[in-house]
């Protein structure tokens, strides 16, 4: 039931942190991996092919203008189909409300939210041809569910992949495709270097979070193996946090 030998996942933002441990994951339990990101990741190409999949990255800064049928139609031709899709790539820019710049709203939505509905629409069109059903997986946050602070954008993208989820999971369900988020919690990676940096932040978040530590990419990418798996087949147009307790606190 997690097994997917034979599969084709791409995974945005796979150069570090979480979208690295969920490509690698992935690639362990057999699916050949796809990437996109801004930068050239060579590590996690080293990784996969030391877990003897193939890997085939794209470099794309999605914050620009894209083509997603032209990004997803590369894919196929290299890889030779596309089941799961994992849509991981995120930005933030922190700043006071009366201080926040158009274009830093435009930075992250872009990337956060428009890539994250253009890149679906390409997959899903792919899957739907196919006929094989499939997977997406979309990146959410704690943000998904509150307000934060001096992160409007990004609290606002991250409330959107919510509702884009269950729009694309209505839609894409006739079609054996799934569509479901992961709301990660406070997680070790560059993301969240600033706030674990900051003594006074980070300790307030530690106090809060019921396991009394920070997640781990690999809390995340176990996650992630189960939405991509058959074993989920049921499961689809929601949003499970992975956050330690955070949210129930
Ligand atoms: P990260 O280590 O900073 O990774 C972000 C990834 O996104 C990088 O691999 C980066 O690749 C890619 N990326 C950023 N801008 C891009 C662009 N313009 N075009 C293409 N790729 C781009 O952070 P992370 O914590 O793993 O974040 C992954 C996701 O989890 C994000 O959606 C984030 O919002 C979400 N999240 C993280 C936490 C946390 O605690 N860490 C909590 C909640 C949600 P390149 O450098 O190659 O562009």
């Amino acid at each position: 039931m997690f097994d997917l030998t034979g599969q084709v996942a791409l995974v945005t933002g796979a150069r570090t942190g979480l979208g690295q441990a969920a490509a690698i994951a992935l690639a362990q339990t057999g699916a050949d991996i796809a990437a996109i990101g801004s930068q050239e990741m060579p590590e996690t190409a080293e990784r996969i092919a030391a877990a003897g999949r193939r890997f085939f990255a794209i470099k794309q800064d999605l914050g620009l203008a894209f083509d997603a049928a032209e990004l997803i139609g590369a894919v196929k031709g290299t890889l030779g189909r596309i089941d799961i899709l994992i849509n991981n790539a995120g930005i933030i820019r922190r700043n006071d409300l009366a201080d926040y710049s158009l274009e830093d709203w435009d930075a992250v939505n872009d990337v956060n939210l428009r890539a994250v509905f253009q890149l679906s629409q390409a997959a899903a069109a792919e899957m739907v041809r196919a006929r094989r059903g499939g997977r997406i997986i979309n990146i959410a946050s704690m943000l998904s569910y509150q307000g934060g602070i001096r992160v409007v954008a990004y609290t606002a993208a991250k409330h959107g992949i919510v509702g884009l989820t269950k729009a694309m999971a209505n839609e894409l369900a006739a079609h054996g495709i799934t569509v479901n988020a992961i709301a990660p919690g406070y997680m070790e990676t560059d993301n969240t270097s600033a706030l674990r940096q900051d003594a006074d932040r980070s300790r307030d978040i530690l106090a809060r979070i019921p396991t009394g530590r920070w997640g781990t990419p690999d809390d995340l990418a176990t996650a992630i193996l189960f939405l991509a798996s058959p074993a989920s087949g049921y499961v689809t147009a929601t949003t499970i946090p992975v956050d330690g307790g955070w949210l129930s606190r």
